[in-house]
């Protein structure tokens, strides 16, 4: 698909010609990944974050956050609900926390290899090569890291880097990828600044890396930051902003699904957060194909809080287990089995 297409359906408003890029997406997903939709479990191990990324509620400069790091044992609780319901990932997640060091995690990543057949996926920031390389080594799977929008400029203005380093996550995501890791990527839809030739261009990258694994959700304005203060003022030029609609969060999963059929697309907790009702199924009938439910202890999750109302925040692991499970079954779709490994690296690796 040619630049200017990408362009014409991001823009698009016209119902019945929707219609049609839904049908196609789901097509596709269907054709290149099947029916199943394989079930994540998320575990929000921290909320200590070194970083002051100019949207996210844990950002370090959010004094009104109270701080966690769940103990190794409140992981591996979590871990066993993982294996009890039958998922085959588990997602460990955190702010940039330099308290998360790198014997700890290896030490809890070779117990969950020991104990389980679970799959690992890290998502824990910007960490040092040497580390992804031990925790790859303990037996970690994949890493997920969003590079959150390709429009350089934009990206600086709401990542101030840590003193003295320099972010550059399209290098970063190379290093998983020779490191052996199955990477995983993504952006948010509707950044304050974020244009729409911004998103054409990011949906390309995706293709352009190869990327296994593409979270999309849209950006969500939170009041304990300077994006969420004061979004007005870093908007584009009318006409040009891309909204953080569900529609238009749909449209890009859709595209990418369109552009990168073999790869894992999750439905997102952001897509459901905006959506309580709907957001969930729209993304997993419009070309996504996983879902990470939630299952940080409660006592942690509203903690958690990267912005308001975050869907899963009010129920238990148990309650989301059932109503994510009841309403894959509703769409006619099937709960997937084993580790659901992307199809896009297998292809890769041969
Ligand atoms: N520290 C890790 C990192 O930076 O990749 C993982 C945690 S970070 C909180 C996970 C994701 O949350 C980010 O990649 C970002 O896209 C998303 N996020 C943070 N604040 C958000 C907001 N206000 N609206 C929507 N998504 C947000």
């Amino acid at each position: 698909m040619e630049k200017n297409e990408i362009l014409e359906w991001l823009k698009s408003d016209d119902q019945e010609n929707l219609e049609k890029l839904w049908r196609l997406a789901d097509e596709v997903r269907r054709d290149n990944v099947g029916e199943e939709v394989h079930l994540r479990g998320l575990i929000e191990v921290s909320n200590f974050c070194a970083r002051d990324c100019g949207y996210c509620g844990i950002r370090v400069g959010n004094q009104e956050v109270c701080r966690y790091r769940m103990t190794a044992d409140e992981i591996m609780d979590s871990v066993q609900m993982s294996v009890n319901f039958g998922y085959g990932t588990v997602v460990l997640q955190a702010g940039e926390d330099y308290g998360i060091t790198c014997e700890w995690l290896s030490d809890i990543i070779t117990r969950i290899k020991l104990e389980t057949n679970l799959a690992i996926t890290l998502s824990l920031g910007e960490r040092a090569e040497a580390e992804l390389v031990a925790w790859r080594q303990a037996g970690a799977d994949r890493y997920l890291l969003r590079f959150e929008t390709s429009n350089r400029e934009l990206y600086d203005r709401i990542h101030p880097p840590l003193p003295g380093r320099f972010s550059d996550r399209f290098q970063i995501l190379r290093g998983l990828r020779e490191i052996g890791y199955e990477v995983g990527s993504g952006i948010m839809v509707g950044i304050p600044g974020q244009s729409f030739d911004d998103l054409v261009n990011d949906i390309l990258l995706f293709k352009e890396y190869d990327i296994d694994m593409i979270g999309i959700g849209p950006y969500i304005p939170h009041p304990g930051t300077p994006l969420g203060m004061s979004s007005e003022e870093h908007l584009c030029p009318s006409g040009e902003q891309v909204p953080g609609t569900e529609l238009m969060t749909c449209k890009v999963v859709a595209l990418t699904r369109i552009l990168c059929p073999l790869i894992n697309i999750p439905s997102t907790t952001a897509l459901a957060t905006i959506n309580r009702v709907e957001g969930r199924v729209h993304g997993l009938s419009r070309g996504a194909n996983i879902v990470m439910p939630n299952l940080t202890p409660k006592k942690y999750r509203e903690l958690y809080e990267i912005y308001p109302a975050k869907a899963s925040c009010d129920e238990n692991a148990d309650e989301s287990n059932s109503r994510i499970k009841n309403s894959i079954s509703a769409m006619g779709r099937v709960v997937g089995v084993g580790r659901g490994d992307s199809a896009n690296k297998k292809t890769r690796a041969v």
